[in-house]
């Protein structure tokens, strides 16, 4: 069978690993599995919404609402945009595949930052698009500017916050690179996780209305990480009208499942549960950076739900994972993105307290 040439140089995407994998491998009970992997929400979901998932669970075999009415009404009233300026996806990821679908031709360019969000590399690649990166993994205004200008892309991506490093950019920086961008080159600002920076700096908070008046952006939001809803899939994209309506054309009918549609329409509306959610994550990311200069290593000064340690040539990040895994504690080794670094998403106080106990008697050893 001949494939698509497109898949030739196409790395599948290697997911955090799931609990039932170190339950198999090692033996260990579920329950004392501890993941930090996947910059999920360490307080699961509001119990509001699992409730209403519960109640909603008879309505399964129906196709779901296929207009999304009420999840759109709930985001645009929550960033005050048209609801024909958004977009639902399974997970923001879906965005990304249209928004890469819609756009690209073989040998076009796309620009993103050297060390970032693995899928904007792989989406581009299955159109046979080529990838451009800069230097630095921060998203610096030079470095983006003069590459823009060397290569033309169709599309720049930006993610602020910036997985998985957990640098973000400033609101001024991103409006800067828009600026130095020609109208048929698309900026994707992807804020997958802004809650978590606009809570801890103003200076990096960026809202829809704040970049939608330029007809060739996106910003792209999702329910998987400060709202606890990784599970169910559910992400979304705001932008001009115009831009939403080519977007659409790359939707499969009923992309969202109703359960996942009822679970997003109650987490909208627990805001209660996304700030305690922060303020959790607030406190415990201090133990962190605590840690972190005890043992003498650096990290990446964090405006995410995670942190990126930074080791030097005396601890070997692939080393450091897998002696954690073995002791039921799911990192991520960053060594893929050829970096010698492990990203830990922060959890509860008592998964923060094994991953430290754990780790501290590998690094004395
Ligand atoms: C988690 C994440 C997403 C999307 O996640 P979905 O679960 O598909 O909504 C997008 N971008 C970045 C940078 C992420 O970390």
């Amino acid at each position: 069978m001949k494939f698509n040439e497109a898949l030739k140089n196409i790395e599948i995407y290697e997911a955090g690993k799931p609990i039932e994998l170190v339950v198999r491998e090692f033996g260990i009970d579920a329950k004392d599995v501890v993941k930090l992997a996947s910059n999920e929400n360490p307080k699961g979901c509001s119990p509001k919404v699992a409730e209403a998932i519960a109640k909603s669970a008879n309505r399964a075999y129906l196709y779901p609402d296929d207009s999304m009415f009420e999840l759109k009404e709930a985001l645009s009233l929550r960033f005050g945009v048209d609801e024909k300026s958004i977009i639902i996806g399974a997970g923001s990821d879906q965005i990304l595949e249209f928004i890469s679908r819609a756009l690209l031709m073989p040998n076009d360019k796309v620009l993103m930052s050297q060390v970032t969000f693995a899928m904007y590399e792989i989406y581009a690649k299955q159109m046979g698009a080529k990838i451009v990166r800069t230097a630095s993994y921060q998203h610096r205004v030079d470095e983006f500017l003069e590459a823009y200008q060397e290569h033309k892309p169709k599309i720049v991506y930006i993610c602020t916050p910036n997985n998985p490093t957990g640098d973000a950019t400033t609101k001024e920086d991103v409006l800067k690179i828009i600026d130095g961008v020609n109208s048929d080159t698309l900026v994707v600002v992807d804020g997958a996780y802004m809650e978590y920076a606009a809570a801890k700096d103003e200076k990096y908070k960026i809202v829809p209305n704040d970049i939608i008046n330029f007809s060739n952006v996106i910003y792209l939001g999702t329910f998987s990480k400060a709202y606890g809803l990784g599970g169910m899939r559910v992400g979304y994209g705001i932008a001009t009208s115009s831009l939403i309506e080519e977007l659409y054309k790359m939707r499969p009918p009923f992309n969202i499942t109703t359960l996942s549609l009822v679970a997003a329409i109650e987490a909208s509306r627990d805001e209660v549960f996304v700030n305690e959610s922060i303020a959790l994550h607030t406190q415990e990311i201090e133990r962190y950076k605590v840690f972190a200069k005890e043992h003498g290593f650096e990290y990446i000064d964090s405006y995410t739900n995670f942190i990126t340690y930074l080791f030097s040539d005396k601890i070997d990040s692939t080393e450091v994972a897998n002696a954690l895994l073995k002791e039921g504690v799911i990192i991520r080794n960053l060594a893929s993105y050829k970096m010698n670094a492990v990203r830990i998403t922060i959890g509860t106080k008592e998964q923060n307290d094994r991953l430290f106990e754990v780790l501290r008697s590998l690094l004395n050893e």
